[in-house]
């Protein structure tokens, strides 16, 4: 029978039956599959390769696809003509996935608008009749995180019992608002099938805190959320901005404002430098301001290992909220010791327990 004719519900309800063997990936354009491929192989990170040449950038290494978990997310839900969730999916897009033995299928949905109903039970419908293994991209506006969204988005997952993977759309973060997070916990503990996010950043550590299946954290910024289709987001010019993860600050910060803060401590001679020094594996304890003239591959490595790290410390709720609270006080000590204001992201304050804010 054609795989894609099966009907049978899928089996993997239960997030710890997980295939991935490491729940944290990095997402990765396929216009520059061959720059990132090796991103964070040495300690066994997935990728997901993204954009309508995925398969075939994937294809020019089928013989390694069992040494690290690897998926293709089309990204047909993203850009300015981006189709509704009502589209079909591409039949031969899962099949050569399941060809390929990926450890999870991705669906190439369209977008699930504000209030969409009809979208996002498309998506979920047209993954039912594609069988076992598949799981449901769902890019949707993040207003489906709001209190009346989220209790339907809930409903529509808990009746169709398909994994699915969150696209959340914003102009900047989808997750710098206390309603939002609490929509995504509300899911991440309501769903009874695995819930994963593709394109996040800092906060899919949270998510995989909280109970998510896994994490796709983009290398761009263009990556790391979904654009809304009037606003395409970067590149605005050339090249576009560069971030950092600055470990302490548990921050992606612009190079720029990196090398602000280093310049800081070689004109005052009390300012230690360590916030700017770097032990993880790619920088071997040189300081930051190298990123102003790394190539690309190198700070997207920095980044990806301070993500592993950051995923082997943080496997609580209470471990997170400890994780943000360490990078606060450093911004408040950078206020008192640089007389910088650096207002921290607003996805800290947001991920923090409703007691404390
Ligand atoms: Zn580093």
């Amino acid at each position: 029978m054609d795989a894609i004719q099966a009907s049978e519900r899928s089996e993997s309800g239960d997030p710890g039956r997980s295939p991935l063997a490491n729940r944290l990936l990095m997402q990765i354009p396929a216009n520059r599959a061959e720059e990132f491929w090796y991103l964070g192989a040495d300690y066994g990170a997935g990728i997901v390769v993204s954009g309508a040449q995925s398969l075939s950038a994937v294809s020019h290494h089928k013989d390694e696809l069992a040494e690290r978990p690897l998926m293709v997310d089309r990204r047909r839900y993203a850009g300015a003509k981006r189709p509704s969730g009502t589209m079909l999916f591409t039949r031969s897009w899962i099949e050569t996935q399941r060809q390929m033995n990926l450890p999870v299928v991705l669906t190439d949905s369209g977008y699930v608008a504000q209030a969409d109903r009809s979208a996002l039970v498309a998506i979920l419908e047209q993954t039912v009749r594609v069988g076992t293994g598949v799981t449901a991209v769902l890019p949707v506006s993040s207003s489906w995180l709001t209190d009346d969204g989220v209790k339907h988005l809930v409903g529509e997952i808990n009746q169709h019992r398909v994994p699915v993977a969150l696209v959340l759309e914003h102009t900047a973060d989808p997750l710098s608002t206390q309603w939002a997070v609490a929509g995504l916990k509300h899911l991440l503990e309501q769903a009874r099938s695995p819930v994963s996010l593709l394109c996040t950043d800092l906060s899919g550590i949270g998510a995989l805190a909280h109970g998510a299946a896994w994490a796709a954290v983009g290398v761009t910024s263009s990556l790391r959320h979904l654009y809304p289709a009037d606003s395409p987001g970067p590149p605005y010019g050339t090249p576009p901005a560069k971030y950092a993860i600055v470990p302490r600050l548990l921050s992606f910060m612009k190079v720029e404002r990196i090398l602000e803060g280093w310049a800081q401590t070689q004109q005052h001679d009390d300012l230690v430098e360590d916030l700017w020094r770097c032990a993880c594996s790619e920088c071997g304890n040189r300081t930051m301001d190298r990123f102003a003239t790394c190539a690309d591959v190198s700070l997207s490595a920095h980044n990806a290992s301070i993500l592993d790290d950051l995923q082997q410390q943080v496997t609580s709720p209470a471990s997170w909220t400890s994780a943000i609270d360490g990078a606060l006080g450093w911004y408040q000590w950078i206020e008192d010791e640089y007389h910088l204001i650096w207002e921290p992201p607003r996805f800290m304050n947001a991920w923090l327990p409703r007691s404390r804010r």
